[in-house]
């Protein structure tokens, strides 16, 4: 079995930074917004890259909490589509990995 210690508590706080920095980005997109139209507009493209931001790092979030459930019940580093072993170098280049090589050219073809 792949020791998953090191590799949980790393995305622990990763997951931990991550929830922080989407804190700071909704307080930012909250901050109110001046009346003035033209500072209106460029505010407004400035909270599209604010979303881009947090909705990158939400997905970043959704991906650390599905590895964590699956350390958490013993079936990380096994393939959701056959079940057998991804591999450790697979896994090492893509920790968020769920599917092996095999299953995963299949279902990108
Ligand atoms: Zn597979």
């Amino acid at each position: 079995m792949t020791d998953t210690k090191e590799l949980k508590s790393q995305l622990e706080q990763r997951l931990i930074a991550l929830e922080a920095r989407v804190a700071n980005l909704e307080s930012d997109l909250r901050t109110a917004h001046s009346q003035d139209w033209e500072e209106r507009t460029s505010e407004i493209s400035g909270d599209e890259v604010l979303e881009g931001l947090e909705s990158s790092a939400m997905d970043e979030i959704t991906q650390i909490r599905s590895v964590l459930k699956r350390i958490d019940d013993d079936s990380y580093g096994d393939c959701g589509g056959c079940g057998k072993e991804i591999g450790a170098k697979r896994l090492a280049a893509l920790p968020f990995a769920v599917l092996c090589i095999h299953c995963a050219n299949r279902a990108a073809s």
